[in-house]
């Protein structure tokens, strides 16, 4: 079957929805822009260690990518940096534009019975932030962030077993929803399907994907439990 026609079957199936942030909630560094973040926090590091940085970290120009690579060349630091990534992604959500369907998805789902978490690599106060900015936290069930320990992030599938746990989910009829591969390797390996959220169609995969969060919301609304 085309991954396209699993769909409707897939979301029939889905009675938890695990959803991850930067995508398909909002844009988050859609306006405070990543690569502003990361030389900021690269600034910070300076100061801290007193000189350069390491040069494997001097090009990184994504806030979550920089955090990764402090963890490995300078582990003692890693919570430091962590939290000024937090301060950040806070400052980024209180700017973020809301992705157009993202609202819908999120009331189809409430009406159709189907509690949601969102499963983040960011920090779960940004989630909140941008949540409660726009009205949407009763629409969402729970919230888990980002772990501490960056070992932990997404492909990990730690935080989905996290967020089913939460939720009193049972991973055959849970999906994941995300734009990255990192959130459907982590499906795969919390054992619960995924649906892709892509500008492009993905060549020869058997992956179930949709262009728009507004396609999901269709799917999502049209479908009632049994
Ligand atoms: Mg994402």
């Amino acid at each position: 079957m085309a991954p396209e026609q699993r769909l409707p079957e897939l979301a029939a199936a889905t009675k938890y929805v695990l959803l991850d942030f930067d995508g398909p909630v909002c844009d988050l560094f859609g306006v405070l822009a990543p690569d502003v973040i990361a030389a900021s926090l690269l600034d910070e590091l300076e100061v801290i260690v007193g000189g350069p940085v390491d040069e494997e970290l001097a090009d990184i120009d994504d806030p979550l990518d920089l955090l990764d690579g402090v963890s490995e060349i300078y582990p003692e630091l890693t919570g430091r940096v962590d939290a000024s990534v937090r301060d950040a992604e806070v400052d980024a959500a209180a700017l973020a534009p809301v992705t157009p369907g993202a609202v819908e998805f999120l009331q189809a789902c409430a009406a159709s019975g189907r509690p949601v978490a969102i499963v983040s690599n960011n920090g779960a106060e940004a989630v909140r932030a941008l949540l409660e900015l726009h009205g949407l936290s009763d629409l969402v069930q729970h919230v888990e962030g980002r772990n501490p320990d960056p070992r932990l992030m997404k492909p990990d599938p730690t935080p989905l077993l996290q967020a089913m746990r939460a939720l009193g989910a049972d991973p055959a009829s849970t999906t994941m929803i995300g734009d990255s591969s990192s959130d459907i390797l982590a499906a795969r390996a919390a054992a619960v399907e995924a649906i892709a959220l892509l500008t492009l169609a993905p060549d020869h995969s058997e992956q179930p994907w949709v262009g728009d969060m507004d396609t999901l919301a269709e799917l999502f609304g049209a479908q009632s439990l049994p």
